[in-house]
Formats: structure tokens, C-alpha cells, sequence
């Protein structure tokens, strides 16, 4: 059972980091050690499960090998709020902040544990951005930005929809 020392020593490991799925995590741990110390027990089963979670979430990234350098996706995924639809995935960033890809059957994983497929793809994109979307999308038809099939005769030429691609930028 996870105690309130192992939370607070969570919380110390992820206030040391600067990932963005570090961020606000001390703070829940911290939140949960307190709690834990004053009522002595987790109010629900799910609370338990999760706040074991954080403590092992903690140490594995603290100990992971440094993740693919991803500037322009994060850029686009945090900060213009686009999501990427690849074709052999999704780059998503959920409620938490936490920003990864979303497979084909609906699970979430890091940047980091990514398939060697999908990491080319990402590495392509972070290289050439719009010219590599542009690809994904003349060969799935779809627009990667938006996901919409591509009809309009322009935009199925160009891979990737008028209004998406001022989006997207250069
Ligand atoms: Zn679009």
C-alpha cells in the first residue's frame, strides 16, 4: 500500500523534473499525502490505484532515456491546440498535459514508447512539417489536421485543406 512518505518523495522527484507530464503532478501528490495522513486510508479503491501510479510514474521517467527531440509537434499539439492525425497514429495532448500519440486501436502512450513506425513518422514531420503532412494526406485522402476526407479538388492536390494549412503553418 502506498504510504504518504511515498508521495511526498514522489512529489520531490517530479517538482525536479521539467517534462511537461511532470507538470502539476507534485502538487496531486503532495495533495494526496496530505489527505492520506490525515484519514489514514485512501477514500476509494481508485484513489489507492492511482496514487500508486504517481509513485511509479515518478520513477520511471526519472530513469528514462531522454525522449525524441519533438520541438515543432509539441509546438503545434500545446500551443496552436491542433491534434495530428498521421494515419499510423495521433499526436494528442490530454487533460492532464501530458502530450503523446494515440494508436489506431485507442491507446495513449509517450513519445518515448512509441512503435520504431510511428517514431519515423514523428521524426519526419518535426523535419519537414507541412510538406510531410501534406504526404500523409495524399496518400490516406484524409486531411491530418483535421481529419476530414479530402474532397475539394485543391485541397486533395495539396494533401491537406486550405484553412488546416494556414493552421498548420510553415
Ligand atoms: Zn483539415
Amino acid at each position: 500500500m502506498t504510504t504518504a512518505l511515498d508521495l511526498t518523495q514522489a512529489a520531490a522527484r517530479f517538482a525536479a523534473r521539467t517534462d511537461s507530464f511532470a507538470a502539476g503532478k507534485a502538487d496531486v501528490c503532495l495533495d494526496m499525502a496530505d489527505k492520506l495522513g490525515r484519514y489514514g486510508t485512501f477514500a476509494t479503491a481508485k484513489q489507492a490505484e492511482f496514487a500508486a501510479k504517481l509513485v511509479s510514474w515518478s520513477i520511471a521517467r526519472a530513469t528514462a532515456a531522454p525522449t525524441m527531440r519533438l520541438e515543432r509537434i509539441q509546438r503545434l499539439v500545446q500551443e496552436k491546440n491542433l491534434a495530428l492525425h498521421l494515419g499510423v497514429c495521433k499526436v494528442v495532448q490530454f487533460q492532464s498535459g501530458a502530450i503523446g500519440v494515440v494508436d489506431p486501436d485507442g491507446s495513449f502512450r509517450r513519445f518515448s514508447k512509441c512503435t520504431a513506425e510511428v517514431a519515423s513518422v514523428l521524426a519526419d514531420v518535426e523535419r519537414r512539417g507541412l510538406e510531410a503532412v501534406q504526404e500523409i494526406g495524399k496518400a490516406t485522402g484524409r486531411c491530418c489536421v483535421c481529419s476530414r476526407t479530402l474532397t475539394a479538388e485543391g485541397s486533395i492536390a495539396a494533401g491537406i485543406g486550405p484553412v488546416c494549412a494556414e493552421r498548420f503553418g510553415a
